[in-house]
């Protein structure tokens, strides 16, 4: 396979392997136990998202390079290299274009986020008293992320809740920040801003994150049925928008994927089904290898194409 067709494939690969990480997300993240499909589809997220990236700026690198004023600092014999890579112009013109655009949807993505984490950490900052527990007015239970990050709870939930429910609802509130699970949602939304065909993800981290902090209040409390109750009573209750300055970072307890929470809960722990995970391990890792590969090619037909170097 000569390289420009090698540097293809990866780019193919990589768009092919984000669509149907995207479409199988839901079903991964239920075949894992949360705590590894967590950590396991972030990772799967950002590596395609990067590799969406790197193989769209290696096509265009094979021809930039080759491109005059380019060419002659870096001592490149165009002829030589558009021997070895003959990229058309029109195609490194249109990967280049499609990677800026991606980069700066991540730039505007990173910026976003950053000042949703600030607005977090003052508002947690601003809540009375220094204990992680604070209870506020209303009808919610949230897990805002600051330094150090705090749990609210509405007072009119809070009583609705029997004791065994409530040490449930914090145990759940604890967990997202125990956890760090602000991160991953983080990271997840910043590869989907790098590669928008893994928007599905999203959603199917935003599951896995939840049902993570129910499995940390099962083990809390020992009971999946008084988990689930207090899931429910959460769900009914919060009708209202989060707290304006907590809503940028904020995990509230019932707002997210609640009917499919409590049916899990309900139902006997299911064993893992590890095939799906591991064949979406080994295509990652074949995508992972193509984009290598393509980077490795393109360096040595840089390489040869510098008479001067040898
Ligand atoms: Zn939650």
């Amino acid at each position: 396979m000569s390289t420009m067709d090698l540097m293809l494939v990866a780019a193919l690969a990589a768009a092919l392997g984000s669509v149907l990480l995207g479409r199988g997300s839901t079903r991964l993240v239920r075949a894992l136990p949360p705590r590894l499909a967590v950590p396991a589809m972030t990772l799967a997220a950002v590596l395609l998202a990067a590799c969406t990236v790197g193989t769209l700026l290696l096509v265009a690198a094979g021809y930039a390079l080759g491109w005059g004023p380019i060419a002659a600092f870096g001592g490149i014999r165009p002829d030589q290299l558009h021997a070895r890579l003959p990229i058309p112009g029109a195609l490194a013109a249109a990967a280049g274009a499609a990677a800026v655009l991606l980069l700066l949807r991540l730039g505007f993505r990173a910026v976003h986020l950053t000042v949703a984490a600030v607005r977090s950490a003052r508002y947690c900052r601003r809540l009375p008293g220094r204990a992680r527990l604070v209870f506020v007015p209303g009808d919610d239970a949230v897990a805002v992320s600051g330094r150090p990050g705090r749990v609210m709870v509405g007072r009119g939930l809070y009583r609705r809740l029997d004791p065994v429910q409530r040490r449930a609802l914090i145990a759940h509130e604890r967990s997202h920040l125990v956890r760090r699970h602000h991160a991953y949602l983080q990271a997840t939304e910043l590869a989907i801003a790098l590669n928008p065909l893994l928007t599905p993800v999203g959603a199917a981290v935003r599951f896995a994150v939840e049902r993570w902090a129910d499995e940390d209040a099962v083990q809390r409390i020992g009971d999946r049925t008084e988990v689930a109750m207090a899931i429910a009573t959460a769900a009914v209750r919060a009708a209202r928008p989060a707290p304006a300055g907590a809503a940028g970072a904020a995990l509230a307890a019932a707002r997210s994927h609640t009917v499919g929470r409590v049916q899990v809960l309900l139902a006997d722990p299911t064993p893992s089904r590890p095939l799906g995970p591991v064949a979406a391990a080994l295509a990652l890792a074949l995508v992972l290898l193509l984009t290598a590969t393509g980077a490795l090619d393109l360096h040595h037909a840089v390489e040869a194409a510098q008479p001067a170097a040898h």
